[in-house]
């Protein structure tokens, strides 16, 4: 298996390259935010307990998180490995996902962190905000959202980088040019 961590604050590009390194290296994506926006559409139990959290920019408790990994692993049972975007967002979730890729017998192969200013973040979420129909990506709840990153999620990255898994590539600029920064440091890790 390639298992791959895209990782990156919102509005890096995570999904627009997650589409493309899909289509790629054939991987099945694993978005933990797709996941809990399709529950909210349903109105699932469990899309009732995360709405709050999702809609006011907060990190979901890594409890719900990890408790729905498990079963998203699992459903995508055969596969040649993952992009998991989105997820892992705190130490924790990372240090489950190992043990739950170890007793697959495979591992995380590498870690691109997009590197993106809080400037061009905010620019890139307002353009997206008047198609996406997302209403965690109103301007305020956006803050939020780069807060939660730059004071929980950061601390995933050191924590790959003592793994020496991680790769930051430059997020801003021409998309292809990007992917094909993401392609090299996906190749070298395999
Ligand atoms: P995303 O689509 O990845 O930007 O996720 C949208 C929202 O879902 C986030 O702002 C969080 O509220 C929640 N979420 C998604 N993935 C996670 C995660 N791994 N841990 C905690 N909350 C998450």
């Amino acid at each position: 298996m390639l298992n791959i961590v895209l990782f990156g604050p919102p509005g890096a590009g995570k999904g627009t390259q997650s589409e493309k390194l899909i289509a790629k290296y054939e991987l099945a994506h694993l978005s933990t935010g797709d996941i809990f926006r399709e529950h909210i559409s349903r109105q699932t139990e469990l899309g009732l307990k995360v709405k709050e959290y999702i809609d006011n920019g907060l990190l979901v408790p890594d409890e719900v998180t990890v408790g729905i990994l498990k079963a998203a692993i699992e459903s995508k049972a055969g596969t040649k490995g993952f992009i998991f975007d989105g997820f892992p967002r705190t130490v924790h979730q990372a240090e489950v996902l190992d043990e739950m890729l170890k007793s697959l017998n495979t591992k995380i192969h590498a870690v691109v962190a997009l590197d993106v200013n809080e400037d061009e973040l905010k620019k890139r979420i307002e353009i997206r905000r008047q198609t996406s129909g997302r209403a965690d990506d109103d301007a305020e709840k956006v803050l939020k959202r780069i807060d939660e990153y730059f004071n929980k999620t950061i601390h995933v990255l050191p924590y790959y980088e003592a793994q020496g898994k991680a790769v930051k590539v430059q997020g801003i600029g021409d998309i292809e040019t990007i992917f094909q920064a993401i392609c090299t440091a996906i190749d070298s890790a395999k």
